[in-house]
């Protein structure tokens, strides 16, 4: 059997962070479903947030302002303390990645670039032109390559393994040959990224389905905020292919069919760089009200920005732009519409990345620690990645140190083989009527229509009934392909079980919070309720489907007060 003393499970940012970690001290592997490289954090474009004051427009920028825009932003439902831990480590984080050798774009005196982005009141995104995720993620991987971190690619975990609270090991079902794999371990650290394929119209890769989160929920683990779904205001209408934030950070205009900059109206100070959840509510309304262009969307004008501007800061979104629309930016306005682009909740953890199972941990966008709250500032993403890796990383060292009792469990993580053993002749055996594809795009249909910016008691209810019928329907699907080898037609169906799982508990929570906070509008609750709502949702498996319960917020920095941008 397989032993390493911490599994990282995810090559994206936050799982090549925390083994980067752990590397220096302890035997630590990374397992991942595709190669760390290919991992979706590489497709992010526009930044990476730290309060370094090294744009002239910044010098007045701090930890306490970008602290308060982030729980200001969230809506006030991040826990402020955690907020703060985060930006405390901040510039650190990104002057580590830079002697990493991480290419950050430059200003005429050499130092990281910095740019304006959404909701924040200084310009304080790093970037690498509109690739920074993707540089951000070679410069890691090199660094666990020089570390020696062991790396499982093309691997799916499907179980975590523990005995009483204390997680023994993991199941990984070998892609290429077809065989699950037994891995023993002291301490497991997810960074399985987000959940975004539960929806239609996202930005998300195919990868993003969530099996991180549906697998802690299944063992027992709480889910938390998942109603909190994130909608990127600009991704490219017919594709969802995401436009970055970068590009009204660098001066792009919103335009409707009038040619108004129509954001006067919603976030007059802000104009575009207006928080996420209130831009995006700001372009669906002018189309739903007819302002829009035929089909459902306005245009993102970059012409002014001019040629050069546009090739230096913007090259990926005019490729992107050029290939999938047709259009360069630099001579005519792209067509964007919002799409679902980031899962705000997560497994429940703890700012040391530790959830309630000992040695099991939680970083990046599987996560909730909670440092979003209700709306995520664009660029404070990736600096979770790379905060919560490192201190999830940190906190699991510190576990393993202490831990007397070593190598134990084997006969647990056994037994658990022959249970995925079992569950997937179950799944390949049956042999229904029903198409698991169709299934998964009628759950993103339904999540996208109904459970999506704008929400309604009744709608929900009605999506959530049919995702319930979903359920049943998925008890009756047959896969085509029965064989073992790189059997994706299996792999996509094992995670619909699990996507249906998070559909349900995103639609309960959604319809059980009767306010409006951040990302979750509800047109029968338009307000904010603080006295009700100021909580943290949890949901916690049950035979009977997710049961939902409250937490604490903590406000011990500053009041709730209405957001005005
Ligand atoms: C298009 C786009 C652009 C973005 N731009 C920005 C930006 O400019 N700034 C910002 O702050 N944020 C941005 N974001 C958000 C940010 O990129 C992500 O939240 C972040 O990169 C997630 O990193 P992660 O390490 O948590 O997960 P990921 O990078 O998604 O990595 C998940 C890893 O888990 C592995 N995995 C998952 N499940 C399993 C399994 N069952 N078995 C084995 N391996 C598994 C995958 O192989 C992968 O290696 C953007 C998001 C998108 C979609």
């Amino acid at each position: 059997m397989r032993y390493h003393e911490v599994i990282v499970v995810g090559g994206g940012l936050a799982g090549l962070r925390a083994a980067v970690e752990i590397a220096t001290e302890f035997d630590t592997a990374i397992i991942s479903q595709v190669p760390p490289v290919r991992s979706h954090s590489g497709a992010a474009q526009g930044g990476v947030n730290a309060p370094m004051g090294n744009n002239p427009a910044g010098k007045e920028d701090s930890v306490e302002k970008h602290t308060y825009d982030t729980i200001k932003g969230s809506d006030f439902l991040a826990d402020q303390k955690s907020v703060e831990m985060m930006i405390s480590e901040a510039a650190p984080s990104i002057y580590e990645l830079e002697h990493w050798g991480c290419p950050f774009s430059r200003t005429p005196e050499g130092k990281i670039a910095q740019r304006p982005f959404g909701g924040a009141g200084f310009p304080r995104t790093c970037f690498a032109a509109d690739k920074t995720g993707l540089y951000m993620l070679h410069t890691l991987w090199e660094r666990s390559v020089a570390l020696n971190v062991r790396t499982y690619e093309e691997l799916f975990v499907t179980d975590i393994v523990f005995e009483k609270d204390e997680i023994v090991g993991l199941i990984a079902l070998n892609m290429v040959t077809g065989d699950f794999e037994p891995f023993m371990a002291e301490a497991v650290i997810f960074g399985t990224g987000g959940a975004g394929q539960v929806y239609g119209r996202s930005t998300n890769a195919l990868i993003c389905s969530g099996t991180g989160q549906a697998m802690a929920y299944r063992r027992g683990v709480p889910l938390k905020d998942m109603e909190f779904i994130q909608f990127h205001p600009t991704s490219l209408f017919g594709t969802n292919i995401l436009m970055t934030e970068g590009a009204r950070g660098e001066g792009g205009h919103l335009i409707d069919n009038q040619g108004e900059r129509f954001m006067s109206k919603y976030a007059p100070k802000a104009m575009e760089l207006g928080p996420r959840d209130i831009v995006a509510r700001a372009i669906q309304t002018e189309i739903n009200e007819g302002r829009g262009f035929e089909g459902g969307y306005v245009h993102l004008d970059l012409r002014h920005l001019g040629r050069e501007k546009i090739l230096e800061r913007l090259p990926g979104i005019r490729d992107i732009a050029m290939n999938f629309a047709g259009v360069d930016p630099i001579l005519d306005p792209i067509p964007i519409q919002p799409g679902q682009h980031y899962t705000m909740g997560g497994i429940d953890n703890d700012v040391n990345g530790a959830t309630k199972i000992k040695g099991f941990y939680a970083a990046g966008e599987c996560a909730c620690v909670s440092v979003h709250g209700a709306n995520r500032l664009g660029g404070n993403s990736l600096l979770e990645t790379v905060v919560m890796g490192k201190l999830s990383g940190r906190h699991a060292k510190e576990y393993v140190k202490q831990k007397t009792d070593r190598k134990k469990g084997e006969s647990s993580v056994i037994s658990a083989i022959e249970e995925q053993e079992r569950v997937r002749e179950e799944l390949l055996t049956r042999n229904g009527e029903e198409n698991h594809a169709a299934i998964r795009d009628e759950m993103k249909a339904l999540m996208i229509e109904n459970v999506g910016i704008f929400r309604e008691g009744k709608t929900m209810q009605a999506a959530l009934d049919k995702i319930l019928e979903l359920k049943g329907q998925y008890q009756n699907i047959k896969i085509m392909n029965k064989g073992r080898k790189y059997n994706i037609d299996y792999i996509r169906a094992y995670e619909l079980g699990g996507m249906l799982e998070l559909a349900h508990v995103i639609a309960l929570g959604a319809i059980k919070r009767e306010e409006s906070r951040g990302s979750h509008y509800r047109f029968d609750f338009p307000k904010r309720d603080d006295k009700k709502f100021l909580k943290h949702t949890l949901a916690t498996i049950t035979k009977d489907g997710p049961k939902i319960s409250y937490s604490d917020v903590d406000v011990s920095m500053y009041e709730p007060v209405e957001r005005k941008y």
